[in-house]
C-alpha cells in the first residue's frame, strides 16, 4: 500500500500512528512473502472502535482506506461528524471518498437497515435471520451487499458466530438470498498467551472456507476472503491464509478500558 503525504489534512498528522502504520504494513508484507503470497493479497482493516474521528482522519491521510467498526451507533455518530467536517473542508471530503467501512461486530436484526446505510460490507453475519433482514433491506434499496459469515471457530461460549458444523446449512440458505454475496468467512480467535496457539483456529477457518467453496460453488466473487488475525496474531493468520487482518491496538495504541458499571457501595 502506498503512503500519500498528508495534504492540507496535515492538521491531523500523528507521528506515532505513522510509525506504527509503517511497521504494521511492513510486517504484513513480510508475513505474506514468507507464505509465498504477494503483499497485496492481504488487506489491512484499521479497527477504529473507541477512536475519535480526528485520529481516523490522520489514518486516512496516511493512506489507510479500510476501516472496521463494531457498533452501529458509534459508527453512525462518527460518520455524521465526518460528513459535517467534509462539508466545510474539501481535504476531508477527498479523504472520505477513498474510505471503505466494514462492520465487524455483532449486529441486531432490528438494526439491519441502519447497518446498510453505514457499511460497505458486513463481516459479522452470524445468523440466517440476520442475513434475511439484510437481504430484505438491500432488495428494497436495489443494491447488493457483500457479506461474510462469522464463525465461532474456537467454540467459546462468550463469542457470537456460527458453530463450525452449522455453517454449511446456513450458507446454503443464505446463498439463495438474491441481494447478498457471501465473500468469505470471519473469525475472532480466542485470546491466547502465545500467538502461535491461535494457528489451529486460523487453519480450521481456512479449511472450512475451502470446503464450503467446493460444496457451495457460487462464482469468482464468492468465498475469496478470510478475515482473521488481530494485533497480536496477524502474522500467524496471514501464514494460514488471511486476506483481511483487523488491527486496532497495533495502530492506535491501547484503547481506554471499557466503562465499568458503578461499584456497589461497600457494606
Ligand atoms: C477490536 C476488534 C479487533 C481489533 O483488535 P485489536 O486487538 O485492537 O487489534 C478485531 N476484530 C474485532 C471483531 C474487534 O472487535
Amino acid at each position: 500500500m502506498e503512503y500519500t503525504a498528508p495534504s492540507s489534512a496535515s492538521g491531523w498528522a500523528d507521528a506515532a500512528l505513522a510509525t506504527r502504520a509503517r511497521d504494521i504494513q511492513g510486517r504484513i508484507a513480510k508475513a505474506a512473502r514468507s507464505a509465498g503470497r504477494p503483499p497485496t493479497s492481504v488487506t489491512l482493516v484499521s479497527v477504529t472502535k473507541t477512536i475519535p474521528v480526528e485520529r481516523i482522519l490522520a489514518a486516512a491521510a496516511l493512506g489507510l482506506t479500510v476501516f472496521g467498526e463494531n457498533r452501529v451507533q458509534e459508527a453512525r455518530d462518527k460518520r455524521e461528524r465526518l460528513d459535517a467536517l467534509a462539508q466545510s473542508d474539501p481535504s476531508v471530503a477527498r479523504l472520505m471518498t477513498q474510505t471503505r467501512w466494514e462492520l465487524i461486530g455483532h449486529l441486531q436484526t432490528n438494526k439491519a437497515a441502519r447497518a446498510l446505510n453505514l457499511f460497505d460490507r458486513v463481516q459479522s453475519v452470524d445468523s440466517v435471520r440476520l442475513a434475511e433482514a439484510l437481504n430484505a433491506r438491500a432488495v428494497a434499496l436495489g443494491r447488493a451487499l457483500p457479506i461474510m459469515l462469522e464463525v465461532n471457530a474456537g467454540g467459546e461460549a462468550s463469542k457470537s458466530g456460527f458453530a463450525p458444523h452449522e455453517v454449511e446449512s446456513a450458507a446454503r440458505v443464505i446463498a439463495t438470498l438474491p441481494a447478498l454475496r457471501i465473500e468469505g468467512l470471519m473469525t475472532v480467535a480466542p485470546i491466547v498467551p502465545e500467538p502461535e496457539q491461535a494457528r489451529p483456529i486460523f487453519r480450521r477457518l481456512r479449511e472450512l472456507r475451502d470446503f464450503l467453496r467446493a460444496a457451495i460453488p457460487l462464482g469468482e466473487q464468492h468465498w475469496r476472503e478470510l478475515s482473521m488475525g488481530m494485533s497480536d496474531d496477524f502474522e500467524i493468520a496471514i501464514e494460514e491464509g488471511a486476506t483481511l487482518v483487523r488491527i486496532g491496538r497495533g495502530l492506535f495504541g491501547e484503547r481506554p478500558a471499557p466503562q465499568q458499571a458503578p461499584e456497589a457501595p461497600l457494606a
